[in-house]
């Protein structure tokens, strides 16, 4: 008997493409639930990857739920608001992104290289194999019982559930949206960082953004004693190849060149001086890149779903593309939880269906809010216009989500 009930499970193995944020989230929960879960990622464990991100209540609260928070929190720089100011330092308004009091998490801004190995370092250590070097070239076959993930050196993965965790030019999403390509928004980040003795002195709330004709300038702590900065200037750009991309990345000169518009009077002696004597070295570059609205996350079957930008990559919007993601793993563990029970044993298809019309609504909801963080001046962003007035509970929606509820939901 106890082994055909085990027959009738329906995901107790899961494969995630993808080793960035979502994928060792999903690896993780799952792992706890005690459904094997094995990552495929492309990249090695380690490598370069410049920047920092912010983490907000939405997902330090998932975080924190799988024990990993104090990992991430470890150096991290903590804050509340974010600060729109004019060039002479006057406040224009602010954007509530944390609160203790009010969603039980401050924010926090982390590197990215050390969130991702803190996140992978946490799957490996739960029991999680982690497959390094790993690049999936798509889905070869889905049936009713099982689908099977191809490999660029040649190997085949075949389990229950495949899971597209791999990022903005996702493989996976191929298969269940063949038609969808990620798309470029026509803007990027050029973000770079150094010592605050190097930065002088700086005299309005940090962290803060600059608007100005050029485009807009941020600059915030990026560690816990504010010794290190990093800055964020956006610039309007063409289209390149993901290998011009690649190339303009690594041109660090003319990544230099091209900020050189922010020397300008119009931005305080701060922004000026940081873009004409920055070190070369922390340059980086960030094309903002889209995937365009798709109505299901899904495959037709339902042994194949993708997560994170993979599903749903949006321009930066209060920096929500991370928080988002971990919400999609956290809840979609919730779905496979529940779609393993004895009582919905031959409804995983509906339990999913579920799952991916609460995420398809929650992600346009977050996708339209408007949390241009300043970034959309001239645009209809009214953050942008009026300032940001939104010090109020108007973002409980946003910051409250807990994915503990999902399992009501569903
Ligand atoms: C400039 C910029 C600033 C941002 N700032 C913030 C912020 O402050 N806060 C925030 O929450 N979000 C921010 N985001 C968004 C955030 O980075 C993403 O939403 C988040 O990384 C998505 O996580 P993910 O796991 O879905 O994808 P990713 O983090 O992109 O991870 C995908 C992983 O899949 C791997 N992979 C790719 N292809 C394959 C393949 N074929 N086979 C196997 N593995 C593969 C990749 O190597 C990578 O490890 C920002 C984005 C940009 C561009």
């Amino acid at each position: 008997m106890r082994n055909l009930f085990r027959m009738a499970l329906h995901f107790t193995s899961v494969a995630i493409m993808g080793g960035g944020l979502s994928g060792p989230i999903l690896a993780l929960s799952l792992q706890k639930l005690g459904i094997k879960a094995t990552i495929y990622e492309s990249r090695p464990k380690h490598y370069p990857q410049p920047g920092t991100i912010v983490l907000i209540p939405n997902s330090l609260r998932i975080l924190d739920r799988l024990g990993v928070l104090s990992a991430i929190k470890e150096g991290a720089f903590a804050f509340n608001l974010f600060n729109l100011v004019k060039k002479d330092g006057s406040m224009i308004g602010r954007l509530i992104m944390g609160s203790e009091e009010r969603y039980g998490y401050t924010a926090l801004r982390v590197y990215r290289d050390k969130l991702r190995s803190a996140l992978l370092d946490a799957a490996e250590k739960s029991g999680v194999e982690v497959k390094y070097g790993m690049r999936c070239t798509g889905i070869e076959t889905e049936t009713s019982s099982q689908a099977t993930a191809t490999f660029e050196n040649g190997e085949k993965a075949q389990v229950d559930l495949i899971v597209g965790a791999d990022g903005v030019n996702s493989k996976v999403r191929a298969h269940i949206h063949p038609d969808i390509a990620s798309e470029y928004t026509g803007g990027m980040f050029i973000t770079g960082s150094l010592g605050r003795k190097d930065l002088g002195n700086v005299e309005w709330p940090l962290p803060c953004v600059i608007p100005g004709p050029a485009g807009q300038f941020a600059l915030a702590p990026a560690d816990e004693n504010g010794e290190v900065f990093t800055f964020f200037a956006w610039i309007n750009g063409q289209e390149r190849t993901r290998e011009e991309w690649r190339v303009l990345g690594a041109n660090k000169e003319e990544l230099r060149k091209i900020i050189q518009p922010y020397d300008s009077d119009a931005y305080p002696d701060v922004v000026r001086a940081l873009v004409t004597e920055i070190p070369l070295d922390g340059l980086g570059c960030w094309p903002f890149q889209i995937v365009p609205k798709v109505e299901t996350y899904v495959s037709d079957i339902g042994r194949v779903a993708i997560i994170g930008d993979a599903a749903h990559a949006s321009k930066p919007n209060g920096g929500q593309g991370g928080s988002v993601s971990l919400e999609d793993a956290a809840t979609l563990t919730i779905a496979i939880k529940k779609a393993n029970t004895k009582e919905n044993f031959g409804e995983a298809r509906e339990v999913l269906a579920k799952w991916d019309s609460i995420r398809v609504q929650r992600i346009e909801q977050v996708v339209k809010a408007p949390m241009g963080m300043g970034m959309n001046m001239g645009s209809d962003d009214p953050f942008a216009k009026e300032g940001w007035t939104k010090e109020d509970d108007q973002l409980f929606w946003l910051y409250g989500y807990d994915t503990e509820d999902f399992e009501e939901a569903l």
